[in-house]
């Protein structure tokens, strides 16, 4: 990050301040302060921190943002809100860069395909990227302070659960390319309908500069239908798109195929597997694309992917192919990782399924049709585990799978896998994060 002054954002915040100081990063953690930062006392749902104001200062912050009555030992600034405020200092200081920002949303599929696109904009550009999941109303403004002088493009996440979430944080981003995944079922329960869903989604829209690419998933249903008159709508998809890949080619740990656009094509080989997957890499190369990089440059670069923790990674252990998917779940990732299951090889296929989280009232109807996909891809069977996972053995059952079980002890479950999985066969682990379905894999593992 570059440095500011409390004199040159206390106007733009509408702040106050005791005495002027000069930092050169924003921390919000006492455990991460570095000399020189500005401590940003937020209120969370556990801490609110502004009982460690004085502690960052004397850690070595050069001054603290705090919106409650508090008198710090040291030089502070004074906002409405302190969580709203960074948001928008965030914005402030992106501003200040004339870079190309790629700011993509989806209800699945963003980190993976933020991951991609790094690897391609890294082929031209110093380029910094959301790290990890940080893709929220704390954490995207945190990712733009990443920003400095030698940062020549940013790649940057943003989710949300709620209406007006993607509109605060895109506002701010300003990015230069909007990318969306797809338009699930994920947090459905806050936004009313899968219409409600594609309209938080499209509050990308608001902040995304006029004129500029808006990439999208033309085989999605809802995705499709999106006309935008402001910006330069561009397809990608396996089905329908100015992108599309063709000749999918999935082996053992690798999927290739060719991206046919505008009368040219290119061959691109990806070290992972999953249809989901092209769909990743395919978005991130249309970003290549409208960032003139050498179509060969890109796919070079996404041949260089290392899926991100706990994300279908796909081990041997001892014989048996394992999925490990433990990082999250929503219906839409659900019957992507059962496809994946169902094409990849193996003698027994099992899935080890835990809930999936948040789905209000759609749970049961999310679980039943999982447990129906499970059945459709010919998985021959079915541990769940959790509490709506009953929906899962249900819907397998009507679909005619015989060895469908449910747990609610993941140790008994071990058990099961233990005794029913042996070499030659594939098993997909899948939950949402909730459920932490490691503890399965690290209990079996030791028995493999
Ligand atoms: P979060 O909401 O937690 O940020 P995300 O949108 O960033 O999730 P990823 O972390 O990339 O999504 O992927 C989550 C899971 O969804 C993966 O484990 C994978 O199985 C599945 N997935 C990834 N990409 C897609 C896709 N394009 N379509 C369907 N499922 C996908
Ligand atoms: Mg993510």
């Amino acid at each position: 990050m570059e440095k500011l002054k409390l004199s040159e954002i206390a106007p733009y915040l509408g702040a106050t301040y005791n005495e002027d100081a000069e930092f050169d990063s924003v921390c919000i953690d006492t455990r991460k302060i570095t000399k020189g930062c500005l401590f940003i006392c937020i209120k969370g749902e556990r801490f609110d921190a502004h009982q460690f104001a004085d502690e960052a200062l004397s850690l070595g912050a050069s001054a603290v943002m705090i919106h409650s009555d508090i008198e710090p030992n040291g030089a502070y600034i004074k906002v409405d809100d302190t969580a709203k405020a960074m948001l928008r200092l965030s914005g402030y200081y992106r501003s200040k860069f004339d870079i190309p920002v790629i700011g993509l949303t989806g209800s699945v599929g963003k980190t993976t395909t933020k991951e991609f696109t790094h690897l391609v904009v890294s082929a031209k550009y110093n380029a910094i990227k959301t790290l990890g999941n940080l893709n929220n109303e704390i954490g995207v403004p945190q990712m733009l302070f990443q920003i400095d002088n030698s940062t020549e493009a940013a790649v940057i996440e943003m989710g949300m659960n709620h209406f007006g979430e993607i509109s605060r944080l895109v506002n701010e981003v300003k990015p230069t390319i909007g990318l969306i995944t797809n338009i699930g079922v994920s947090h459905i329960e806050n936004l009313g309908s899968r219409e409600g869903i594609l309209k938080a989604k499209l509050e990308l829209c608001e902040g995304l500069a006029e004129g500029a690419p808006l990439i999208l998933n033309g085989d999605n249903d809802m995705l499709q239908t999106v006309k935008d008159e402001h910006h330069k709508v561009v397809f990608y998809g396996i089905e329908n798109g100015e992108f599309k890949a063709e000749n999918i080619v999935e082996a053992d740990n690798s999927t290739s195929f060719d991206v046919a656009y505008y009368g040219k094509k290119q061959h691109i080989t990806i070290p992972t597997i999953g249809i989901h997957n092209v769909y990743n890499a395919l978005a991130a190369f249309v970003v290549g694309y409208f960032l003139h990089i050498d179509p060969q440059l890109s796919a070079d670069a996404l041949a260089d992917y290392v899926p991100a923790g706990m994300r279908q990674k796909v081990v041997d252990v001892d014989g048996i192919t394992s999925i490990e998917d433990c990082y999250n779940a929503s219906p839409d990732s659900m019957r992507a990782a059962l496809k994946t299951l169902s094409d990849i090889k193996g003698n027994k296929k099992i899935a080890v399924l835990g809930d999936m989280l948040e789905l209000g009232d759609y749970a049961k109807t999310a679980h039943t049709e999982v447990g129906n996909a499970v059945a459709e891809n010919k998985i021959e069977y079915l541990l769940a585990y959790g509490n709506d996972a009953k929906f899962y053995v249900d819907g397998a059952k009507q679909g005619g799978v015989k060895n469908a079980f449910l747990f609610d002890d993941k140790e008994k479950l071990s058990e099961m896998l233990l005794n029913i999985a042996s070499k030659g066969d594939a098993v997909l682990f899948k939950g949402s994060r909730g459920m932490k379905l490691e503890d399965v894999i690290n209990t079996v593992y030791k028995g493999w």
